[in-house]
């Protein structure tokens, strides 16, 4: 089982299109079939008008999903549910610190000459203040309605394994599986709850993966880092964990990766300069004659 897991946060572009048409290959060669979810835990930037044009775009590249289509936004209490769970094995914690109180508090660290770890993706590690709220204090802020995320307790975490987490990779080729170590700690006290709403991407994606029994996730490298998160948090919710492939990403001509925010064409823009859905697909290496 496999699924493609677009954001409508923006039209879909080549990249998009890229791992939709791989989706769709692998899970023909796999005799698997192809499901859509819509990724739509940010109420900020989710429209429902991008929600059609995902739905257009896909039918337009001759893409098939069976219905129906699962909407994040529509299980927030199956996410809830998880985050319970997390919070009462002690190995998540209210944070309520704001991301200005977290710059300071990394420039000031920064001048003091103390090393900052980063994330893989670049960003300061936080550096743990509220882990040390006493429980008395957390309950009290919470109580009294303060804004807060729930943050991954990652020395507790790695500390209640007696193994490292594993990662499935498998080839799209010939399906064939080899198993490495995950490293999750790279990503420090990771948020698994945003503010707004009772969960995030990292917590939504293994919570729908396993609940939609997906056997093998198709997407870009720059999620690759992101599943050592995803292997612990499989672990510690006891969920079905997927095998991986990574596929390289489709670039802009200058290299750059193609986003939304920075006003790569969509699919729609192409559609509109006469370019087709075979034109496309011959573009991406997915022609009739490949
Ligand atoms: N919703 C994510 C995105 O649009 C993809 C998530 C995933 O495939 O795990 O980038």
């Amino acid at each position: 089982m496999l699924r493609f897991a677009p954001s409508p946060n923006g039209r879909l572009h080549l990249g998009h299109a890229y791992s939709a048409l791989l989706n769709a290959r692998i899970s023909e060669r796999l005799g698997g079939r192809l499901l859509l979810r819509i990724e739509d835990i940010d109420l900020g930037r989710s429209r429902p008008e991008f929600v059609a044009g995902i739905l257009t775009d896909l039918d337009w590249l001759g893409l098939r999903f069976e219905a129906p289509v699962r909407r994040q936004s529509e299980h927030f209490a199956d996410y809830a549910a998880a985050r319970d769970a997390l919070a009462e094995s002690g190995l998540i914690y209210p944070c309520f610190c704001s991301r200005g109180q977290i710059i300071s508090e990394v420039a000031a660290r920064e001048a003091r000459g103390e090393p900052v770890p980063r994330d893989p993706d670049g960003a300061p590690l936080y550096p743990g203040n509220c882990r040390h709220l006493s429980a008395g204090e957390a309950k009290a802020r919470r109580e009294r309605g303060e804004p807060h995320t729930w943050r991954l307790d990652m020395p507790a975490a790695l500390r209640s394994l007696t193994a490292p987490p594993v990662i499935r990779r498998f080839s799209p080729d010939d399906g064939v599986l080899e198993t490495v170590a995950a490293d999750p700690g790279r990503w420090g006290d990771a948020v698994i709850v945003r503010r707004d709403v009772p969960t995030s991407y990292h917590l939504s994606v293994v919570c729908d993966d396993a609940q939609q029994g997906i056997t093998h996730v198709v997407r870009g490298q720059d999620l690759e880092a992101a599943t050592d998160l995803h292997a612990l948090l499989q672990h510690l919710l006891n969920l079905a964990a997927p095998a991986y492939h990574h596929h390289a990403l489709i670039r802009a001509e200058d290299g750059e990766k193609l986003a939304k925010s920075k006003g790569s064409e969509s699919l729609a823009d192409l559609r509109a300069r006469g370019i087709t859905a075979e034109d496309v697909r011959t573009m991406l290496g997915f022609g009739t004659v490949d």
